[in-house]
């Protein structure tokens, strides 16, 4: 709403403080630009407020009083609202007021003994502007459901604390809920909102403690501006426990990321790191805190780069496909069955680069796609090739991105692939990690079945990894299980590793799907799986992923093999 001072009426202020002298200084440093109403105290105070709410642009506050101080009188037009939209600029000489106050809901201090003029008239001119300017697009200062600062202001007074006090070491902190999008769908919003509600009381209760000012930045995202803090697992931790009590039973993870102080820089650069740091704890499973460092600048700088140049590598073919071998182990010697698709970036400058450096990252920003076609059509390409050079047609299984699957374009792309490279449908196997299984599980077993139908074969990956329970694998459209590497590792020395393997082996018969055991470095495990029945072992042990040529010379020895035995 737009109040009646902005029809050019000079603008009403009111400045209250017990000193005679302080209010004649700056009755005298503002009555050419403004109409000046006087309160000695605070209950004087307060009743000016009241009287002249629908005029007064600004109240200038002096914190320190007697009957009722400052804080109070904030407190109280804080929580009236019909009072809490006139902004307060608190007086002070004390330099932990300050924040207090800012805490409290003051937009803005000025600090005694008084600045130069110039100062506190552009304050007061600025302060007065940005509250019209507020009341004009009538955005809220603080978020409903937390009372914690929108992110408007709250960067606003965020800047305002590092521009006057740039030697105070304020940390950024950005904080949010693991998968919050799921506790609302398994919960119901009333409880989410719980959830935030919670969050934002607790937050409030820490800055009572330390000194800083905090937003919920968006959704399920806290953004907190504090004084240095040396124990961030300790507050975590805190945090934590108070959602835990709360939601018994549903699991509610917290993630933080922290950008510790640093000279010079501002806050939002500050947050920006805070928010990459927090961001790169999805995943870990064992750590919910990241402190952002050094290396995670370098991180950030060749992700960058890497997004960057990712167009011009598949125009230039800097994107390689290497294939490991999968043999058939119940057979003697082993056979090669197939092939995983494994993909290289050759960049120009930066050399090889695997692909659990770009991978993650293009999956983030949707860009997986590009590289998960061109995998695709190399693969299907090389298989008949070697059809048609070597007479053998080796089935390759090529990886699917979470991001793919749910293309509506996918059924297309492949049969496009299919058909332009005369291969039947089974050639072209398919590799779906198993935690995308538990996302969104409807979609993607609908869109499996369709391309199952057609008839491409689907392996879920890193079987174990995830959190796909064993009943649900009972329903789930699958042909091959892939054990995850973590698996096999230890299954020479640790003997409960080596019964989960035999339990998942079980399973699968049960379920007449095949077995594909990954990482595979050493004779022993080779042995022990081949014993308990596994069909298909890839790894180390047999070959490393190879280029097409040296490839070839494998799928030429597994002719000689076959001549052999015609022989
Ligand atoms: P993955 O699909 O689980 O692939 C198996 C990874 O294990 C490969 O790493 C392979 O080189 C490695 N490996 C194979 N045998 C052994 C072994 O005996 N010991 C050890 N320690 N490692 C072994 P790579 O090629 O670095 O690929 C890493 C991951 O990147 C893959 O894991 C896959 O998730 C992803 N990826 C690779 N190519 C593509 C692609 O074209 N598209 C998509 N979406 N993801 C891909
Ligand atoms: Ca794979
Ligand atoms: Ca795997």
């Amino acid at each position: 709403m737009i109040k009646s001072k902005q029809l050019n009426k000079p603008q009403l202020v009111l400045v209250v403080d017990d000193q005679e002298i302080n209010r004649d200084v700056l009755g005298m440093i503002l009555e050419d630009y403004y109409e000046i109403i006087y309160a000695s105290n605070g209950i004087e105070a307060l009743s000016q407020i009241e009287a002249n709410r629908d005029e007064l642009s600004v109240v200038l506050l002096d914190l320190l009083m007697p009957e009722m101080d400052g804080f109070q009188v904030l407190e109280r037009v804080r929580k009236d609202e019909r009072l809490n939209s006139i902004p307060i600029i608190v007086l002070t000489a004390e330099k932990n007021a300050e924040l207090r106050a800012l805490q409290m809901g003051a937009a803005d201090f000025i600090t005694k003994p008084f600045d130069m003029h110039e100062v506190i008239l552009a304050r007061v001119g600025r302060i007065i502007e940005l509250s019209e300017g507020r009341q004009l697009i009538s955005a809220a200062e603080y978020d409903r459901l937390t009372m914690l600062y929108n992110r408007n202001f709250f960067f606003e007074y965020a800047n305002r604390i590092y521009n006057y006090h740039p030697e105070w070491k304020m940390d950024a902190i950005v904080m949010d809920i693991d998968q919050f999008h799921m506790v609302n769908d398994m919960n119901g919003r009333d409880f989410g909102d719980n959830v935030l509600r919670l969050l934002g009381n607790e937050i409030r209760a820490f800055l009572g403690e330390t000194e800083g000012i905090a937003s919920r930045f968006e959704a399920d995202r806290f953004d907190i501006y504090c004084k240095h803090y040396d124990d961030y697992p300790a507050l975590l931790e805190r945090f934590q426990d108070k959602i835990n009590a709360m939601s018994k039973g549903a699991s509610i993870r917290l993630r933080m990321g922290v950008k510790p102080w640093k000279e010079g820089v501002e806050p939002v650069l500050l947050f920006d790191r805070a928010r990459a740091a927090c961001s790169m704890v999805r995943g870990n499973y064992k750590s919910h805190l990241m402190i952002y460092n050094e290396d995670m600048r370098m991180r950030e700088i060749l992700n960058q780069r890497l997004l960057n140049d990712l167009r011009r590598a598949v125009e230039n073919h800097e994107l390689k496909v290497l294939y490991q071998p999968k043999y058939n182990v119940q057979v003697d010697p082993p056979r090669l069955s197939s092939a995983e698709a494994l993909v290289r970036w050759w960049h120009p400058e930066l050399g090889m680069i695997s692909p659990a450096s770009f991978i993650p990252l293009f999956e983030n920003n949707g860009e997986i796609s590009v590289v998960d076609n061109y995998v695709w059509v190399e693969a299907a390409r090389q298989i008949a090739a070697w059809r048609d050079k070597l007479g053998m047609t080796i089935p390759v299984s090529v990886n699917l991105s979470r991001v793919d699957v749910f293309d509506p374009a996918l059924e297309e792309i492949f049969d496009r692939i299919i058909e332009e490279n005369q291969l039947s449908h089974n050639c072209l196997k398919l590799e779906v990690t198993e935690s995308a299984y538990t996302e969104n599980a409807g979609q993607l077993i609908e869109v499996i079945e369709r391309l199952r139908k057609k008839g491409f074969e689907i392996e879920m990956d890193d079987f174990g990894s995830g959190y796909s329970s064993l009943n649900m694998l009972s329903s789930m459209p699958i042909d091959v299980l892939k054990m995850d590497m973590a698996f096999i590792r230890n299954i020479e020395h640790n003997a409960t590793d080596f019964r989960l393997v035999e339990l998942i082996l079980d399973i699968a018969r049960y379920l007449k799907v095949s077995v594909v055991a990954e990482g595979v470095e050493t004779e022993e495990q080779l042995a022990m799986l081949k014993n308990a029945g596994c069909d298909l072992v890839q790894g180390y042990y047999f070959s490393r992923p190879l280029p097409p040529e040296d490839f070839e010379k494998l799928i030429i020895k597994e002719k000689n093999i076959d001549r052999g035995n015609q022989a």
